[in-house]
């Protein structure tokens, strides 16, 4: 519920009122506006209604949050989040670039492919160091040493690390050498670790799964607020149609749905989004024309060689390219890269 005070209630209002919302075993929020004092009441409606709010003077209106997310939705929070990674700032009108190879390999791929894509342009490093495979057999990551490779060549190019967390197991370590966690879209609702992961104070990259709504997708990010933690960026990267010629289909329509439903900032991988080098380009203009507040793109120097989605990794040449015609498409919606 969203609970307006009236313009002339008593400066102690508000805390009396939210201490009545706490007492009634609700989650109470506090949101001073310019003009109105607006609070929140998270929880079993029926138990707000038996406060009856609407009959107390000091209170103008009481309306429901009617999307099942809340403290997601802009019904409760108008103003579009920042998430700041880093010297990134996602969601504040820049459009930022955050690139990489699907994984750490060893030293040299990864020094090589942040020092190019730094060059191009790119504001953050993203590898994984524990990877999700398809198949038991595949390259899984190379664990606690592909953090600390990712770490120092974070550090040698003063980019900013965003690495992967499968397991509630592995967070301490990987919380104490990334800047920000991604949740990939296989554990999009692994709710254990959306809990551990939104107590954490790094800013959180959330994937689509692949065969979750948008609302499932915000729902999850509900989650990761709903533990304290607000620096969450949402991610559409393609899912599972009956359509194959490409790996997934890249839902563009979730960017305009996402940016009026939510205060959350939204970034496109058309990497996975289509698993085709060659599309990646056309599909990351489009992103950046439907309102995306950045993407999420695979790099390697030699992808020819990748351990693994070589097919979708651009060589740094084309991501350079890729960046310089970016530039006037982010310049025509009004955003700045
Ligand atoms: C990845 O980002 O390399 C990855 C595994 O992505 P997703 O979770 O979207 O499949
Ligand atoms: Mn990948």
């Amino acid at each position: 519920m969203i609970i307006v005070l009236r313009p002339d209630a008593a400066p102690e209002a508000a805390q009396q009122i939210l201490e009545r919302i706490e007492a009634a075993g609700l989650k109470p929020l506090h949101m001073p506006g310019s003009e109105r004092v607006v609070l929140g009441a998270l929880g079993d409606e029926r138990v707000l209604a038996e406060l009856q709010l609407e009959s107390d003077p000091r209170v103008e209106s009481v309306k429901p949050i009617l999307a099942p997310y809340k403290l997601v939705s802009r019904e409760l929070h108008p103003h579009d989040t920042i998430v700041r990674i880093g010297g990134m700032a996602i969601g504040g009108g820049r459009f930022e670039v955050i690139a990489g190879p699907c994984a750490v390999e060893n030293r040299e791929q990864l020094r090589n492919t942040a020092v190019a894509v730094k060059a191009a342009g790119a504001s953050g490093l993203r590898a994984g160091a524990y990877k999700p495979r398809t198949s038991p057999y595949g390259f899984a990551g190379h664990g606690p040493a592909g953090l600390k490779l990712l770490r120092e060549v974070g550090d040698e190019t003063g980019l900013p690390v965003i690495t992967e967390v499968m397991d509630t197991a592995d967070l301490d370590i990987i919380v104490n050498h990334a800047d920000a966690l991604q949740i990939g879209a296989r554990n999009m609702q692994n709710f254990a670790l959306l809990r551990a992961v939104g107590k954490t104070r790094l800013p959180v990259v959330l994937k689509r799964g692949m065969s979750a709504k948008i609302e499932e997708l915000l729902l999850a990010a509900e989650y990761l607020l709903a533990a304290g933690n607000e620096q969450v960026v949402v991610v559409e990267r393609g899912i599972r149609t009956f359509e194959t010629a490409t790996r997934n289909t890249l839902d563009l329509n979730a960017i305009p749905y996402i940016k009026q439903k939510t205060h959350l900032p939204v970034l496109v991988d058309p990497s996975h989004g289509t698993g085709i080098r060659d599309f990646v380009a056309p599909m990351a203009l489009a992103a950046a024309a439907c309102g995306a507040d950045g993407l999420l793109i695979e790099v390697h120097e030699n992808p020819a060689v990748a351990l693994s989605d070589g097919a979708q990794s651009l060589y740094p040449h084309q991501f350079e390219a890729l960046m310089a015609t970016l530039r006037p498409v982010v310049k025509a919606v009004g955003r700045e890269l």
